[in-house]
């Protein structure tokens, strides 16, 4: 069977990594069994409209490559795609509910209901009786004529226990008595979500629908109303939520919670997406590392799993390491220079320092730590010359620094493999050995015992004049 599935985040402003999962995973269903992945909209929470929010949805999923096949931009046939456009849609169907037996008039002037839980403040107590229930259709219907603002609440008469399937969770359990009448349509004409999600995933033919666990208690509700309008239900896909630890949601407090801090901070988008493709899902093997396309093929709703997923930024951090190493040359450093640019004012052989910190950075934020001393050498103590690997000490520094400073103004082409045969012919010629004059350079150009890269890789990327300065400085500082 080909799947319609459906991404149908709210517009925020941010994508959270726990949405992009389940998009992901929509994406997954749809694409590895031939069918269509749909973006919806879903602002009828007027309150919580964000300017833009909406270009950062579509930004995020072309970044990390799920396209949509039909979409607000792109239409197609079940359109419209923005909840606030299918307000007729939503008005027309709540009558036909109320006509089914299935919803009611509600002219209670008790607060309504949020879109979710997130306003518990105001949300309408589970056990509200309402009151109106107990109008007849006709003395509701001549209240509304009569101008008075109502709304739609469900209507749950159902005794005993509401029986669901979940592919994830099982098979599923709940008292029908555990649940509230809630508001179906407000008095501004507006679905809530626990309405519009069924409306909208019926007419757009939706055959899968994957989301947060949160939404597993209220599922029986949305199941009356497709029963009530004798329409199949999806197939439900709930996933846990991703977690910051055992017992906190990530969330956007965090800071990590978003795709958008975490590109931020130097993740690549295509790491992001393998490494939550995994936080739920497994392959059945020790295989880590899917590009999109590879997750396609892998990807089975069987190997979901129900456990909490635990966001590891350790984790994710190795992972982008590897995502690192495997950019071509070129696109690392074009990735790099905007990193570079945020740190870096000197005048340096920015490729050459592409090339000694691919291999060793893991995210691009690292780049900043890495490079500070290139900037601005600084301040350190001599007994930093001390080193018994190396069988250096502040005396055989100044030698070999005294050494380098003649040799050094002699190298034309200023290159790695050109600085690293001139010094170790240098060290041959005055019988020291590499680490003698290296070790010591090291210190001279970096202030620090160890760095991303050697001596004559530091050297390659300050350029001669700079490098040429700082040996100098550096005998000054020796010989005190
Ligand atoms: N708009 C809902 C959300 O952002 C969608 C939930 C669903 O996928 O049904 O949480």
């Amino acid at each position: 069977m080909k799947a319609r599935t459906r991404f149908a985040p709210s517009p925020t402003g941010y994508m959270h990594i726990g949405n992009l999962r389940t998009a992901l995973y929509e994406y997954l269903i749809a694409k590895s069994s031939g069918g269509a992945f749909l973006l919806r909209i879903e602002d009828t929470d007027q309150k919580r409209y964000v300017e833009g929010a909406t270009e950062i949805i579509y930004s995020t999923l072309k970044t990390v490559g799920m396209n949509w096949d039909e979409g607000p931009d792109i239409g197609g046939n079940y359109g419209p795609y923005i909840q606030s456009e299918r307000k007729a849609i939503y008005a027309e169907y709540a009558h036909k509910l109320v006509e089914l037996g299935g919803a009611h008039y509600c002219f209670c002037a008790a607060k309504e209901e949020t879109e979710e839980s997130e306003d518990e403040e105001n949300a309408i107590p589970s056990k509200f009786q309402d009151p109106c229930k107990r109008l007849s259709l006709e003395e509701a219907r001549a209240r509304i004529a009569a101008g008075e603002p109502y709304t739609v609440r469900q209507t749950i008469n159902k005794k005993g226990k509401s029986r669901f399937h979940d592919e994830v969770y099982g098979d599923i359990e709940i008292d029908y008595d555990d649940l509230d009448e809630g508001v179906l349509l407000k008095t501004d004409g507006f679905p809530t979500y626990n309405f519009a999600n069924v409306i909208d995933d019926h007419l757009m033919a939706i055959t899968h629908v994957v989301r947060g666990n949160e939404y597993i208690s209220s599922t029986p509700k949305y199941n009356l109303i497709y029963e009530a309008f004798g329409w199949t239900p999806p197939v439900y896909v709930h996933v846990p939520q991703v977690m910051k630890d055992a017992q906190h949601k990530l969330s956007k407090r965090n800071g990590d919670a978003s795709f958008q801090d975490l590109v931020a901070k130097g993740y690549l988008p295509a790491a992001i997406l393998n490494y939550i493709a995994l936080l739920g899902w497994n392959p059945g093997d020790d295989r880590e590392i899917f590009s999109l396309a590879e997750l396609e093929k892998a990807f089975t709703v069987e190997r979901l799993n129900k456990s909490p997923a635990i966001f590891d930024i350790v984790k994710l951090t190795w992972m982008n390491g590897c995502y690192i190493r495997a950019l071509t040359p070129e696109e690392f450093h074009r990735q790099a220079l905007p990193w570079y640019a945020k740190c870096l004012t000197r005048k340096l052989d920015l490729e050459m320092l592409s090339r000694v910190l691919q291999p060793r950075i893991e995210t691009f934020a690292d780049i900043a730590a890495q490079t500070d001393f290139l900037e601005k050498m600084p301040a350190y103590e001599l007994s930093l010359y001390e080193n018994k690997k190396m069988k250096t000490d502040p005396a055989v520094a100044a030698q070999a620094l005294k050494l380098a400073a003649a040799k050094l103004p002699e190298i034309d082409a200023w290159n790695n493999d050109n600085l690293f045969a001139g010094l170790k012919e240098l060290a041959a010629a005055n019988g020291l050995k590499n680490g003698q004059i290296l070790y010591p350079l090291r210190i001279a150009l970096s202030g620090k015992e160890t760095t991303a890269g050697g001596a004559t890789e530091i050297a390659a990327v300050l350029g001669k004049e700079e490098t040429v300065a700082r040996v100098k400085a550096a005998l000054a500082k020796l010989e005190g």
